[in-house]
């Protein structure tokens, strides 16, 4: 019985999810745009002719596929982030209700992956992170703590604060508070340290609100390890997306005869590289060690001994 209504779970999560994806689109489409509501209009245009949209190429994911990606007047081509958005909101939330102990944490879970989801693609489109989402991340992350301080029970702060036993009201939110200041703190220090070895800013200030309001919800030592896997990661893609671009200017300079390339595709490589946006790689840190905080310290102890 119990199987059976975690699986019912998971599959009603998923599909909710789709249709929360496909209001996240609009929410990513309006939020950077001043003056435009997020609620209104109610029915999506298309930003190429600006008809009013039938409910049927409304359908998440497979309006997109049915339409081929294509405005069915204008032609206007539908960027693949729009079904993107939405399949990556419905498989996190589906995996949120699978893993999650009780409707609380999930419903909390829940709400922290769609902003992660707005937050990475707004930073993906325009290198800049909405202040809606962060601050609001830093304001709502111990108000939701207070009121399920399961989200804490695994936050060094928090377990001391409210001595044995289970985590109190008030030890989870202390530990969301130290959480903000260790999160925040740690960017800064990092954006600090990077001014002082390379001598230009190294480090948004929307990556320093967005860790601030993640370490809100997983606490000090699980915003540090979230900034350890998201570095990790996007040092991974940096690193893979360097060698692209060297093979590709090798290969185009060649083609011209020109001499010196290796230098010349280093220093465009590092300009590519200072306009690689941080958040989404954040924002996969933060997800992570919400969904699975036990399982990766699990993983990283092997490493540690
Ligand atoms: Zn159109």
């Amino acid at each position: 019985m119990e199987a059976l209504t975690r699986e019912f779970a998971t599959v009603a999560a998923g599909a909710f999810g789709l249709v929360v994806g496909s209001f996240l689109n609009v929410v990513v489409h309006r939020l950077p745009l001043e003056g435009e509501s997020v609620l209104r209009p109610l029915r999506s245009r298309c930003p190429g002719c600006r008809r009013e949209l039938a409910a049927w190429e409304n359908v998440p994911v497979l309006s997109w596929l049915l339409l081929r990606a294509r405005c069915r007047t204008c032609r206007w081509p539908i960027p693949w982030r729009y079904p993107l958005v939405e399949a990556v909101t419905a498989g996190l939330w589906a995996l949120a209700a699978w893993l999650a102990a009780s409707p609380a944490l999930f419903a909390v879970h829940a709400l922290v992956l769609a902003a992660l989801v707005v937050a990475s693609a707004v930073d993906f489109d325009r290198f800049e992170i909405p202040d809606e989402v962060s601050i609001g991340g830093m304001w709502l992350a111990p108000v939701c703590s207070a009121l399920v301080p399961a989200l804490h029970a695994e936050t060094w702060v928090a377990q001391q604060v409210s001595g044995a036993g289970q985590v109190d009201r008030i030890g989870a939110a202390l530990g969301s508070l130290a959480g903000i200041a260790v999160g925040g703190g740690a960017l800064l220090g990092v954006g600090w340290l990077g001014k002082l070895l390379f001598r230009r800013d190294a480090m948004g200030f929307g990556d320093v609100k967005l860790l601030a309001a993640g370490g809100g919800f997983v606490g000090p030592g699980g915003a540090l390890l979230a900034l350890f896997l998201g570095s990790l990661v996007a040092s991974l893609v940096g690193a893979a997306n360097l060698l692209r671009f060297l093979c590709l200017s090798r290969a185009r300079v060649r083609a011209r005869g020109a001499t010196k390339p290796l230098a010349r595709s280093l220093a465009a490589a590092r300009i590519a590289g200072r306009y690689l946006p941080f958040g989404p790689y954040l924002g996969l840190g933060i997800g992570i060690v919400l969904l699975a905080w036990k399982d990766v310290r699990g993983v990283l102890s092997v490493f540690a001994f």
